[in-house]
């Protein structure tokens, strides 16, 4: 096999569930309303597939991604930290930056505690004001999500806990441009640096 132009591996993608509890107009996971759960000890071969390729490099981030991660319980991250940190035992230079991915519709002080015991960086999903994000981020009954998100982000920073955002832009967001970046503004939205962080177990 040819392997010039292929890697270093920089993301590793673990989708923990298929669950969210939001049903985005333009989402494009077919599973989205379905409980299937990775099993806990899946993640020790998904790692040690990616620790033994010609294709690691000096580190790569974790993101967990795909449905919504914090339907699962803050007792799985910790059960997988602990396997993270056993298998990375043999890999001492390796730099490893965690991230999760959620529409913050459940992020509380639990949460918090979770992300920062792990030194995970958090992203969440928000389209920008109430008027633009609530067109397509619903739940099941049709409701906004808007305030709900808010609410995520008002806690985490309450913790102390930095966060990115990324947003969708779509062609009605695209004719607001001051609504969006007056947004991002008024409540504190900025781009965070991740740094690599390794598990502690
Ligand atoms: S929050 Fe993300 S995973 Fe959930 S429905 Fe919306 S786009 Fe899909």
């Amino acid at each position: 096999m040819n392997t010039a132009g292929f890697g270093p591996i920089r993301l590793l993608v673990i989708q923990p569930t298929s669950l969210c509890n939001l049903d985005c107009s333009y989402c494009y996971l077919p599973d989205r309303q379905r409980r299937k759960m990775l099993d806990l000890e899946l993640i020790r071969p998904i790692l040690r597939r990616v620790l033994e390729s010609p294709f690691l490099g000096d580190g790569f981030t974790l993101l967990w991604h795909a449905g919504e991660p914090l339907t699962r319980p803050p007792s799985f991250y910790d059960a997988a930290n602990r396997i993270l940190a056993e298998e990375l035992a043999g890999h001492p230079t390796l730099g490893i930056n965690q991230a999760v991915q959620t529409n913050g519709t459940l992020i509380n002080g639990a949460w918090c505690a979770c992300f920062r015991r792990h030194g995970i960086h958090v992203g969440v999903s928000v389209d920008g004001p109430a008027f633009l994000h609530d067109r397509a981020r619903r739940t099941r009954l049709g409701h906004g999500s808007h305030a709900a998100t808010m609410r995520g982000i008002a806690t985490l920073q309450e913790h102390g806990i930095p966060f990115s955002v990324i947003s969708v832009l779509t062609r009605q967001s695209l004719q607001h441009p001051d609504a969006l970046i007056d947004f991002y503004l008024e409540n504190g939205i900025a781009m965070w640096a991740s740094t690599w962080r390794r598990p502690k177990g």
